[in-house]
């Protein structure tokens, strides 16, 4: 069977599982205890994960915060910033086209109070800079908008963003959650960018695992916000709770493998983009369409419509075969609000498929295509 659903989880590489068995097994210390060798051993083991997360991304060790994953740093972000800066304002920008773990928050803030403006996209998903720029008010506390797109894969102007948002002085959040290994950059280009999510499974390493980054200024201090979680004062005080050290090593290596071969991981994935495309055009010419762009997307991400196929019917006819999604795993049960945010009719979504690529498939994988 052909694994084709990436964007939804990414298989562990072996290398990863070799890190975190130690930390399952015999180096199951504490990391906030202290003195003994397994709390220390646990505490280095967590910071050097800290810094090979903080090399991928760009920014320093202390900026990166272990949280349980993206929904929870998108929780913890958009609740938090809330929280904080009530009292200087209570409005919010993000798009139509963020995951549900950005617009079911908006949509609890709104129940207390704060104003969102939910900004169309355009026919890819992307939000042009215009919009943002219209959409903010002397009340605006905080914009929150994906790096790249779940199920399009297409990227949104983030230079661009980051620099009004900052031009402004507004806070900015990313869902950085699909692009983090798969496309090159360093935060450090991006001073605009306050707090960034991301999570390890999308980039081989284990589930239950990610980080939020919390930018510090030239003193050290993190840009304020309210913890989502109280407690023992870990990471920080920013987020309480045991770090599960044996996740955290895990997301720690396979961000130091995900840097180590960026560009050769990259390429390869442009390059069975390009073959799948070719595949797929090739086999099934004139009955499909691709909804995704071509460029300025992430590698590996194709969203396509087999015109009058079922896609659930055609999904669960593959799936011995290949394992692909009608888009996100997260809303699998919903007619796409992406795919319905860049205008698609709700039949067009309901012939519609994502492929997501990853680097260990090989060329000679893809060629099942042409037995289907
Ligand atoms: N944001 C985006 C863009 C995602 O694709 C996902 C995962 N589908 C999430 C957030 C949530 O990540 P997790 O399920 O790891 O918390």
């Amino acid at each position: 069977m052909l694994y084709l659903d990436n964007s939804a989880t990414t298989p562990l590489l072996p290398e990863v599982r070799d890190a975190m068995l130690p930390y399952l097994l015999e180096e199951f210390g504490n990391p906030s205890s202290k003195y003994y060798s397994k709390a220390i051993n646990a505490n280095q083991a967590v910071e050097q994960a800290r810094q090979n997360v903080s090399s991928l991304l760009g920014c320093k060790p202390e900026e990166i915060t272990f949280t349980s994953g993206s929904t929870e740093t998108n929780n913890m972000i958009l609740k938090g910033v809330a929280d904080y800066y009530q009292t200087k304002g209570k409005h919010i920008i993000t798009s139509k086209a963020e995951h549900p773990s950005i617009l079911d928050t908006c949509e609890y803030l709104e129940t207390k109070g704060f104003q969102i403006t939910y900004l169309d996209v355009d026919k890819y998903g992307r939000v042009p800079l215009g919009m943002i720029e219209n959409a903010l008010k002397a009340d605006t506390i905080l914009v929150s908008l994906m790096w790249g797109n779940n199920e399009l894969g297409s990227l949104n102007p983030i230079k661009e963003i980051s620099a009004l948002c900052k031009e402004k002085g507004v806070l900015f959040h990313t869902d950085a959650t699909q692009v983090v290994g798969k496309i090159e950059f360093s935060l450090e280009d991006f001073p605009g960018i306050s707090f960034l999510s991301c999570s390890a499974h999308k980039f081989h390493g284990p589930k239950g695992t990610g980080v939020s980054f919390i930018q510090r200024d030239e003193y050290g201090v993190p840009v304020p916000f309210t913890p989502l979680l109280h407690g023992g004062g870990q990471e920080a005080g920013i987020r309480s709770g045991t770090l599960a050290v044996h996740n955290i090593v895990g997301m720690g290596k396979a961000a130091e493998l995900a840097n180590d071969h960026l560009n050769e991981n990259i390429s390869k994935l442009n390059s069975l983009e390009g073959q799948l495309t070719f595949l797929l055009t090739e086999k099934f010419s004139g009955n499909i369409i691709f909804n995704n762009d071509t460029i300025n997307k992430i590698p590996g991400i194709l969203n396509v419509q087999f015109k009058g196929v079922n896609n659930e019917i055609l999904v669960k006819k593959l799936a011995p075969v290949i394992a692909v999604s009608t888009g996100s795993a997260c809303s699998s049960s919903k007619p796409s609000h992406v795919l319905s945010s860049i205008g698609l009719t709700l039949e067009e979504i309901r012939n519609t498929i994502r492929f997501s690529l990853s680097h260990l498939i090989t060329e000679e994988d893809l060629l099942v295509f042409k037995t289907l």
